[in-house]
């Protein structure tokens, strides 16, 4: 569905990306980890189209996503940051979306607003609203056009255990129904149960890329974080050669 191949970003000297290589399909959900700064949220936006790579190429459904820009609409995105106008009202913010957004005939999904009570906040000014209130009107618009794929930054940040709650038990349903899920999360614990396959980086370099029944068969461990600090620390995966070799395999694989 989504292909990467061979993605670089430079800002000035610093490599966000370096040659970058990955492919996405149906029914997967990816946790893209790595320290900060390691190219995560670079690469979500290289995706989107928001940031230019200096090299490579990105496939959406074996198009350049350059020659046709109306692939956005089958991406839903939670931004790491929602900037929204700050003079406006949640559901100001709302119907301008849902006038500018082409999509379709596809039912609106109206779900997450309904669970966050957020139907009673329609006034509020964006302006006045808490971090965790911010993200929620980021996630009730990520989901609102029942998107093919979903790209979702860090979207428990800043949200209370309830609220988060709500959000994980709506990821995997829209798991259950098949999408393709790429979520970044410094709580590992948050991407346990979502998961299907890990792709690692750092320093902008993709380090690993697997599923997760192939990461806990090789290091024995049950929870993603272990394992991925065990693979980490066993210098099992070399960089470049070794992650080019592990995407070619799963093209395969997914072919
Ligand atoms: P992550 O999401 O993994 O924390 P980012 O993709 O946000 O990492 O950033 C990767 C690196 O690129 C960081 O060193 C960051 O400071 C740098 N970077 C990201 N965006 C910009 C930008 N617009 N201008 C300059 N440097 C940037
Ligand atoms: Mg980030």
């Amino acid at each position: 569905m989504i292909t990467i191949e061979h993605i670089t970003k430079k800002f000035k000297k610093l490599h966000a990306l370096d040659d970058v290589s990955a492919a996405f399909r149906k029914g997967q959900v990816v946790s893209l980890v790595g320290p900060n700064g390691s190219g995560k949220t670079t690469l979500i936006k290289s995706i989107l189209g928001i940031v230019q790579p200096d090299a490579g190429q990105i496939y959406f459904n074996s198009k350049p996503i350059q020659s046709e820009v109306a692939y956005r609409d089958k991406i839903g995105y939670m931004p790491q940051i929602g900037r929204y106008p700050d003079n406006m009202t949640i559901g100001q913010v709302i119907s301008m979306i849902k006038n500018i957004r082409n999509h379709g005939t596809r039912k609106l999904d109206e779900e997450l607003i309904e669970q966050y009570g957020m139907h009673a906040l329609m006034e509020k000014n964006m302006r006045s609203l808490s971090g965790g209130t911010r993200q929620k009107v980021s996630a009730v618009l990520a989901f609102l056009f029942d998107p093919e794929v979903l790209i979702l930054d860090e979207p428990t940040a800043g949200l209370d255990p309830l609220a988060s709650e709500i959000l994980k038990e709506k990821i995997m349903r829209e798991k259950e129904k098949g999408k393709l899920i790429l979520i970044t999360s410094h709580i590992l614990a948050d991407l346990d149960e979502l998961t299907t396959d890990v792709m690692y980086l750092q320093d902008g370099k993709l380090r690993l890329y697997q599923s997760i029944g192939k990461l806990k068969e090789l290091t024995g461990e049950e929870r993603l974080g272990r394992a991925i600090a065990s693979v980490m620390k066993s210098g099992y995966v070399q960089p470049t050669e070794q992650s080019g070799a592990i995407v070619k395999s799963m093209e395969v694989r997914y072919a």
